[in-house]
């Protein structure tokens, strides 16, 4: 199979990831959910003519020639409003977010005025809603407010509240599977061996998943072992018809103990592809197998946290229904130069920051090499390097937030 550019991988990424069921869920469990549903207004705000002040609702027509004395008929609070009518010469105490009674068409603020008894000194004119906010002015009712496949944010969230949404339609969070494999992989716990290191990818994935939301299951690590693999695979992925996404790392390069993909393939899963034009990545695998989509990364924590934010995260929300599966972009300023590879493109992980004149700016993290997991722990973005494209001091690279 061709080795494919970014822009194809995100394409047949796109093509070939389902979109998941939707179920309802209570308010305080949607923040990050993808919305199933369209949101609209169901009532005007405000509700009702609203007064933006602590004053007295009177007729502008009547205060024109301020200083005048007005008789105050009652009062309109916040929860209660004054359900008579403002006539000729009359007033009507007024407090902030109340309703504005009938016949009144303006609220004159309560230091412009001045009580003595039943009466008031409404000091200085008013122009008509002045101090007013009208009825449905904010927005009116049926308004669409969100649309489907939007991600509900916590700044979302009172809007929700206002129109009634007690419970939201939303489209299912995915069963997520993580399975690091390879023979010198030994637990976090343990003191690795001669030729042995600490797994770090399982936990790495877990809490990317984790930052967005998703609940995923770490399964135990597997040596180099074909027939280890098979069997997980059968148990975990073919043995119910659930739709599943499992996120492998390691065994995918073409060393003689890679055989990830090999087993994908025996197993009968259906390759899109295996091979990307991309520095760290290259051999990234994206399966489906039965319901579930597979995701084979390479073993390098950076590799895999790289083709993680490219390719899984993007697989996730499309399966989520998400309209914007993008990595936030922007425009930085090269800070010193950053070298092209000579093959692929290359997406590397990089420091941006704003500089005194406040210009966002992004430096490379002085890797030591593809598996150099302490450079990336500083790192806030990715930066994208064309093929043979040297990125010099000054120029303008296009970066990718990980927010
Ligand atoms: P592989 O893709 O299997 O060739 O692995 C590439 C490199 O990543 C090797 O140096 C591995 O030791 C390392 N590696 C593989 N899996 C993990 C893991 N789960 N945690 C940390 N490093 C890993
Ligand atoms: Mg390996």
């Amino acid at each position: 199979m061709d080795m494919i550019p970014i822009t194809e991988a995100l394409k047949l990424i796109d093509e070939n990831t389902p979109t998941l069921p939707i179920e309802l869920v209570s308010i305080d469990e949607a923040l990050g959910r993808i919305l199933a549903e369209e949101i609209f207004a169901d009532m005007d705000l405000p509700p009702f003519d609203r007064s933006q002040m602590d004053g007295f609702a009177v007729r502008s027509v009547d205060v024109a020639s301020a200083p005048v004395r007005l008789r105050v008929i009652g009062e309109s609070i916040a929860g209660k409003g004054f359900d008579g009518e403002v006539k000729e010469g009359e007033a009507v105490k007024i407090m902030t977010g109340a309703r504005v009674p009938i016949g009144a068409d303006a609220v004159q603020k309560i230091e412009l005025a001045k009580t003595e008894d039943e009466f008031v000194e409404i000091l200085k004119s008013v122009e008509p809603q002045e101090n007013i906010v009208l009825q449905g002015e904010e927005i009116k009712k049926g308004t669409s407010v969100f649309c489907i496949g939007e991600q509900v944010t916590e700044r979302m969230i009172p809007t929700l509240a206002s129109f009634g949404y007690k419970q939201i339609k939303v489209y299912q969070r995915p069963i997520v599977l993580i399975l690091s494999t390879g023979s010198e992989l030994v637990e976090i716990d343990k003191k690795p061996m001669r030729d042995e290191i600490r797994n770090s990818n399982s936990i790495m994935l877990y809490s990317f998943l984790k930052k967005i939301g998703i609940e995923a299951e770490i399964l135990p690590n597997l040596p180099d072992d074909k027939d280890a693999l098979a069997d997980l695979i059968a148990e975990k992925i073919l043995s119910d018809d659930k739709q599943k996404l499992l996120i492998t790392t390691g065994g995918v390069s073409v060393g003689d103990y890679d055989f990830t993909k090999t087993i994908f393939k025996q197993m009968g899963a259906r390759i899109f592809f295996e091979r990307v034009f991309l520095k760290p990545g290259k051999p990234t695998v994206f399966a489906k197998l039965d319901q579930s989509l597979i995701f084979g990364l390479p073993g390098n924590p950076v590799s895999a946290a790289v083709t993680f934010y490219l390719f899984v995260r993007r697989a996730l929300l499309r399966m989520q229904g998400a309209v914007n599966v993008e990595l936030r972009k922007g425009f930085a300023v090269v800070k010193e130069r950053l070298k092209a590879a000579r093959d692929r493109d290359a997406v590397l992980p990089v420091f941006v920051s704003t500089d005194e004149r406040g210009r966002l700016v992004v430096e490379s993290l002085k890797f030591a090499g593809s598996s150099n997991f302490i450079a990336f722990a500083r790192s806030n973005a990715l930066v994208h390097i064309p093929v043979k494209r040297d990125l010099e001091r000054e120029e303008i690279a296009q970066v990718w937030f990980l927010d």
